[in-house]
């Protein structure tokens, strides 16, 4: 058995946080961790600027309620989960990708938690564990699929690496320089040759 583990943001989604910030005017959330590399430092940070702004989960998922999947995504997924079983990993949370991903049909999500108190107010964050797409593909391989990874970037690398096979989608320059031993897909359709290329089964196109 063959399951495809895909990366979300980057690859399906826009990134979150940086349309977030378009749509919601706040320009403050546009730091990542490429300006703050402590992931905890950044996410208290954001969560203070979501409370300054008055911000809470409501208004937060009106706002990326109104955000749409990369275009050709839906076709892209559809098309994948049609020749493999499919499962998502990503870093981003459930309350944030939710309205997406009933645009994207609801495929399996394993991601983090926002903690939200009784008046809608973000109050924290719980990451569902230590090294979390590295984690779950060591789990699907205990249950003895054959894993196919997929993502654009470094969040992404661990996975790839424990996966059977790896690929990246339209990442940047410096994560192809780094990781050369992954094939690059740049659009959906080389994506879809690329998992065929990676399946060892006889896969219709
Ligand atoms: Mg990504």
């Amino acid at each position: 058995m063959e399951i495809a583990c895909l990366d979300l943001e980057g690859v399906l989604l826009p990134e979150i946080w940086i349309e977030f910030a378009n749509a919601s005017g706040i320009d403050e959330l546009r730091v990542t961790t490429r300006d703050i590399p402590d992931y905890d430092e950044l996410m208290q940070l954001r969560l203070s600027i979501l409370d300054n702004h008055g911000l809470g989960i409501r208004e937060i998922q009106d706002v990326i309620a109104g955000l749409s999947p990369l275009e050709g995504a839906a076709d892209f997924l559809d098309w994948l989960r049609a020749r493999f079983q499919v499962v998502i990993l990503s870093d981003t949370f459930y309350q944030f990708a939710g309205p997406l991903m009933a645009q994207l049909g609801n495929p399996t999500l394993l991601c983090h938690n926002l903690e939200v108190n009784d008046q809608g107010r973000v109050t924290g964050y719980r990451l569902r564990q230590a090294d979390p797409k590295r984690q779950a593909v060591i789990a699907l391989k205990s249950l003895y699929y054959r894993t196919i990874a997929a993502g654009d970037s470094y969040n992404d690398t661990a996975m790839l690496e424990e996966a059977h096979a790896g690929i990246l989608f339209c990442p940047p320059q410096r994560v192809i320089d780094e990781f050369p031993q992954y094939p690059v897909a740049n659009n959906y359709r080389e994506f879809q040759a690329e998992f065929l290329r990676a399946s060892n089964r006889n896969l219709d196109p």
